[in-house]
């Protein structure tokens, strides 16, 4: 089944307005497993609109509009829609009520004459109630076309679509889109694509997609079936055997959750607390576990140091060290990760210590040379890193594995070094 969308206002093709609404709703469509091969934008003219609408009716089965369903005159999508597909307007007794219902929860008692447009409906036409606004939405149907028009603002065509078009949709194409991702951290993407490209060349359905992101990469996996449970079967074993594969770099099979998440949520599990000491992050570590709500709980300080001096009046980094090894060094960042354990009541901290540039390299020590360390119940481990990329990347790369580094020890020492995510 073949939709397409057209998006109705000259703010658009003027780009005072970003389009958002043709992104959410070809999402939907996908979803949904509707094919979308084209979308347009057209602005309030009714003749260019008929022309668009009559060469999207001719290759697709489903046209969806949006915008132009306004009281005003310039709003023509109603008006020309019914045209096109030889409906005449007549007078709807149904949405005159919702929209007498609408004003009278406002403060706005008169009732503007032009409102009484939105009340004219195409003969034969379904509508869609709008919980938002006034313009209905409305659903055309004839000849095997269907026409969905949704108002144009956001918070009335998305729950509108939602709760009153998809049943239309989906009757129309039983079968649904579904994805799932399963994201991995500590993994390049084309060392994760070739570890997996057996199960990407014999792909069908499900389908496996790798993406890239700052040290992590994404593996969308999407199946088509007949409801979520089917589609749920058909990733299981295709997860199982990625679980396999990657083990613990495996940090999360939701969406939503970052990888700051993961780690709050196996701090409070295990009822530990962390620190941080951070050199070349400058805090950034420890931003990103503030940045989950309720991270009070297993966070009480972290401590940026910077210079020499602060690591050594901090986190009581051995003079010696500092000046046998330098500030970027294994032993340095060790010593860091044992100091901030030491100076709070934390269980772990997690220590970084690098080089972001873009100066301060040598060809010993180049830019992009950082040591990660984590101290958990007396043992440390460290971790070196080479990270390519300008000084905010660097940053970013850095405060990435720093998180990670912090799951997988806690994992080690707490879930066996299970493959629990
Ligand atoms: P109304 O009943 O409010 O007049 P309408 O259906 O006539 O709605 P438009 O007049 O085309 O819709 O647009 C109203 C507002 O909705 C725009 O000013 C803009 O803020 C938002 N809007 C319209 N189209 C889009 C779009 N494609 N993407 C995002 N926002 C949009």
């Amino acid at each position: 089944m073949v939709a397409e969308l057209i998006s109705v206002g000259t703010e658009l093709l003027l780009g005072d307005i970003v389009n958002t609404n043709a992104a959410f709703l070809a999402r939907q469509c996908a979803a949904l497993g509707l094919s979308v091969y084209h979308q347009s934008v057209v602005g309030d003219n009714e003749e260019r609109l008929a022309e668009v609408l009559s060469e999207a009716m001719e290759r697709s089965d489903v046209v969806i509009l949006s915008g132009g369903l306004g009281p005003t005159e310039d709003d023509l999508t109603r008006e020309t829609c019914a045209r096109v597909m030889d409906m005449p307007l007549e007078e709807d007794e149904h949405t005159r009520r919702r929209i007498r219902e609408y004003f009278s929860g406002t403060s706005q008692k008169e009732i503007p004459e032009s409102n009484w447009r939105q009340a004219m409906v195409p003969r034969g036409a379904s509508v869609l109630d709008n919980d938002n606004g006034t313009a209905p939405g409305l659903i055309l149907e004839k000849n095997h076309k269907m026409l969905v028009l949704l108002p144009g603002p956001p918070a009335e065509l998305i729950p509108m679509f939602q709760k009153k078009a998809v049943p239309y949709l989906r009757r129309l194409q039983p079968e649904v889109i579904l994805s799932q991702t399963v994201k991995l951290c500590g993994i390049g993407e084309s060392k994760a694509e070739s570890r997996i490209q057996d199960l990407i060349d014999a792909q069908t359905n499900p389908t496996i997609a790798t993406y890239a992101g700052t040290g992590e990469v994404h593996l969308r996996l999407t199946a088509k079936a007949r409801g979520a449970e089917q589609a749920e079967k058909m990733f299981k074993p295709l997860i199982k055997e990625i679980r396999k594969r990657f083990g613990t770099a495996v940090y999360s099979l939701k969406e939503e959750e970052t990888m700051e998440m993961v780690v709050v949520r196996l701090l409070k599990k295990y009822e530990l607390t962390v620190t941080t000491a951070e050199s070349c992050t400058g805090g950034m570590l420890a931003a990103r576990i503030v940045n989950v709500p309720g991270s009070s709980e297993v966070f009480s300080q972290g401590l940026v140091t910077y210079s020499n001096k602060s690591k050594r009046r901090l986190l009581d980094v051995n003079k010696a060290t500092l000046k046998k090894y330098t500030a970027v060094s294994k032993e340095t960042a060790r010593e860091m990760a044992m100091g901030g354990v030491l100076a709070s009541d934390a269980d772990i901290c997690v220590a970084v210590t690098g080089i972001a540039g873009p100066d301060g390299g040598t060809e010993e020590k180049p830019v992009g040379l950082v040591y990660i360390a984590c101290c958990i119940r007396e043992s440390v481990v460290v971790e070196k890193h080479q990270f390519r990329g300008n000084r905010s990347r660097i940053r970013e790369l850095a405060v990435i594995n720093g998180l990670d580094l912090l799951r997988r020890c806690i994992l080690d020492h707490y879930a066996g070094g299970g493959h629990h995510s």
